[in-house]
C-alpha cells in the first residue's frame, strides 16, 4: 500500500483507510492507496507551512533551488520507463504517449530551474534624489495544487516546479484516479534534495481532501486543473479565505480550416488534435469548423484518416487511442453521441462503444451538420467526438468560434496572413495556433477566458501565481521639510 507523503516520509492515513485503482483498459488493480481525510489535509499543511515559515527552501538562493529542480528533471528521466507504465495503467493512455508525457515533465521542470534565477522585481531611481523605490518578488507561501486524472505528472509539473523555484511550499490532491505518477515524483523530488515539508501529497477523494485543501486557512494560494463546476467551488472555497486562486478549466476548441489552407498539411493535425488522450484533453479540438467551399471533401478525408486510428490496449506501443478512464466518462461520451443523433446532425463515423474482454473503448466519432446551438458544438464532451460546422466568412466563423461560454485554445489554417492575424486578434481564447494544432512549449503561458478559466500557467509569467510583491522605499541622505 502506498501512503500519503507528508513532511519528507510515508505517512499513514489518520482512519488507516484505504481505496484502490484500476486499469482503464485491462480492468486491472493498479495501485493501493491511503483514503486521505480532512485531517490528513491538516498534517500536509502543517508540514508545508513550518517548511515555508521556519525551512530552509524560501531562503535558498535561486542557484540552490535551481540545482535541485534539474535535478529532478534528471530523475523523472531517469525513470521515464516506470513512470510512464504507471501514468498508462492508471489514466489508459498510449504507452508511447506516455514516454512523450515524461520527457515533457522533465523539460517543465527544467525551465522551471531557470525561473528560479530570474524572477525578480523593479527598482525605481526615478523617485526624487533622495528616494529609491524597491519592488521585492517574495515567495506567496504554502501553495494548494488539486490535479485531474487526464495528464496527471504532467499538469502536476505545470504546476510544482513554478511555485517551488521562487520558494513556495506545496500539499497536493491528485485525482483519486491516478494518484500514482505524482506520489512516485514526490520521491524523486526528495531524493534530488528538495527538503522535508516542501512537497506533500495527501490522496483521496475531491469531495473530502480536496475540499478541505481549498478551504485551509493556512494555505495561501490554490491552483486547480479540472472541470468548470469543480473550478467554481474550490474559488467559491478559497474566496471565503480571500486566497488566491488559479484555474485551469474545460474548453470547446474551435480548429477553424479556409478554403485557402494547405489541407494536406491540416489533416493530420485536425484528426490528432480531436483524438489525441481519447479525447479526454481540455484542448481537444472537438468543434471543427470548415469553409464550406472544402467542406465536403475535407470531412471525407477526415473521416477516411480516422478510421485508421489504431485504437486499443494503450500498452501496444502502436496504440494512439486507449482507453477512456471509467464507467462514467464513457456514459457521458455515450449520452452526447445518443443527443447527436437525435438533433439534426450526422452520424458519419464511430458512435459505439468497442466491446473488449476487458475495459471500455469507444470508437473514433464523426458528426457533420452540426449547428452551433446543438449541445454536441457547445458542451465539453472529453472523449473522441468531432463536431464539424461550416461557415461562409470570416466574420461567421469568429462569431462561431466565439459563441460559447469557453475560451481556452482555437487553431486556424490560412495561407493569408491577414485573415491569421484577424481571426487570431478576434478569438476570446488563452491560445491560437495558426497553422499548427496544440503545439506547447514551458516558455508560452497556457490558460483560458471565460469559464475555461483564471490565470497563466507557464512562461516568465506563471510565478506571478506564486509571489507576493513587497514594496520597500528607502530615503537616501539628509531630511529637510517636516509635517508640522
Ligand atoms: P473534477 O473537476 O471533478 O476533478 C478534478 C480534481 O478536483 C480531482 O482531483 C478531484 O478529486 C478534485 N475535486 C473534486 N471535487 C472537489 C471539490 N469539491 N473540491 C476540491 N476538489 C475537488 O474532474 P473529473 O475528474 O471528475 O472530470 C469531470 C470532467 O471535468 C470531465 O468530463 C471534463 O469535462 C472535465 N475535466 C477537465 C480537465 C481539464 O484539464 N480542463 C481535466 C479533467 C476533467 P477526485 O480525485 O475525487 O475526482
Amino acid at each position: 500500500m502506498v501512503h500519503h507523503w507528508i513532511g519528507g516520509t510515508n505517512t499513514r492515513s489518520e482512519t488507516g483507510d484505504r481505496f484502490t485503482t484500476v486499469s482503464p483498459a485491462h480492468d486491472a488493480t493498479v495501485g493501493d492507496y491511503a483514503l486521505g481525510t480532512a485531517s490528513d489535509i491538516d498534517r500536509a499543511v502543517r508540514a508545508a507551512r513550518v517548511a515555508f515559515d521556519a525551512g530552509p527552501w524560501p531562503r535558498m538562493s535561486g542557484q540552490e533551488r535551481a540545482s535541485i529542480l534539474n535535478a529532478t528533471a534528471d530523475l523523472i528521466d531517469t525513470h521515464n520507463d516506470d513512470l510512464a507504465r504507471l501514468e498508462t495503467l492508471e489514466s489508459g493512455k498510449p504507452i508511447t504517449q506516455a514516454k512523450a508525457e515524461m520527457n515533457a515533465a522533465a523539460d517543465l521542470w527544467r525551465y522551471a530551474a531557470t525561473l528560479a534565477r530570474h524572477t525578480c522585481g523593479e527598482a525605481y531611481n526615478s523617485l526624487g534624489e533622495n528616494k529609491l523605490g524597491l519592488v521585492l518578488r517574495e515567495p506567496a507561501g504554502v501553495v494548494g495544487m488539486i490535479t485531474p486524472w487526464n495528464f496527471p505528472l504532467l499538469i502536476i509539473s505545470q504546476k510544482l516546479p513554478f511555485a517551488l523555484s521562487v520558494g513556495c511550499t506545496a500539499v497536493i490532491k491528485p485525482s483519486e484516479l491516478t494518484p500514482g505518477t505524482t506520489l512516485q515524483l514526490a520521491g524523486l523530488a526528495h531524493d534530488a534534495g528538495v527538503p522535508k515539508g516542501v512537497i506533500n501529497v495527501v490522496t483521496g477523494l475531491g469531495a473530502s481532501v480536496g475540499s478541505r485543501l481549498s478551504e485551509h486557512p493556512d494555505v495561501d494560494v490554490i491552483s486547480f486543473t479540472g472541470s468548470t463546476a469543480v473550478g467554481r467551488q474550490v474559488a467559491a472555497a478559497a474566496g471565503r479565505n480571500l486566497k488566491r486562486c488559479s484555474l485551469e478549466l474545460g474548453g470547446k476548441n474551435p480548429h477553424i480550416i479556409f478554403a485557402d489552407a494547405d489541407l494536406d498539411a491540416a489533416l493530420d493535425p485536425v484528426v490528432f488534435g480531436v483524438y489525441f488522450n481519447m479525447g479526454e484533453c481540455c484542448n481537444s479540438g472537438s468543434r471543427l469548423l470548415l469553409d464550406e467551399r472544402i467542406a465536403q471533401e475535407f470531412t471525407e478525408r477526415v473521416i477516411e484518416l480516422a478510421r485508421t486510428i489504431p485504437v486499443g490496449d494503450p500498452l501496444d506501443p502502436a496504440t494512439k487511442v486507449g482507453a477512456i478512464i471509467n464507467i462514467p466518462q464513457l456514459e457521458k461520451i455515450k449520452r452526447y453521441v445518443s443527443n447527436g443523433t437525435t438533433c439534426g446532425s450526422r452520424l458519419r463515423l464511430g458512435g459505439h462503444s468497442i466491446p473488449t474482454p476487458t475495459g471500455r473503448f469507444f470508437e473514433p466519432t464523426v458528426f457533420d451538420g452540426v449547428t452551433p446551438e446543438m449541445a454536441i458544438a457547445r458542451e465539453e464532451i472529453f472523449g473522441p467526438v468531432l463536431s464539424i460546422l461550416t461557415f461562409k466568412t470570416k466574420e461567421e466563423t469568429i462569431q462561431i468560434a466565439n459563441d460559447t461560454l469557453y475560451g481556452l485554445s482555437a487553431g486556424l489554417w490560412t495561407a493569408n496572413v491577414d485573415t491569421a492575424f484577424e481571426v487570431s486578434r478576434n478569438i476570446r481564447a488563452g491560445t491560437i495556433w495558426i497553422n499548427c494544432f496544440m503545439d506547447g512549449y514551458p516558455e508560452l503561458p497556457f490558460g483560458g477566458y471565460g469559464d475555461s478559466g483564471l490565470g497563466r500557467e507557464l512562461g516568465r509569467f506563471s510565478t506571478d501565481e506564486f509571489t507576493e510583491l513587497k514594496t520597500v522605499q528607502l530615503h537616501i541622505g539628509g531630511h529637510t521639510g517636516s509635517w508640522l
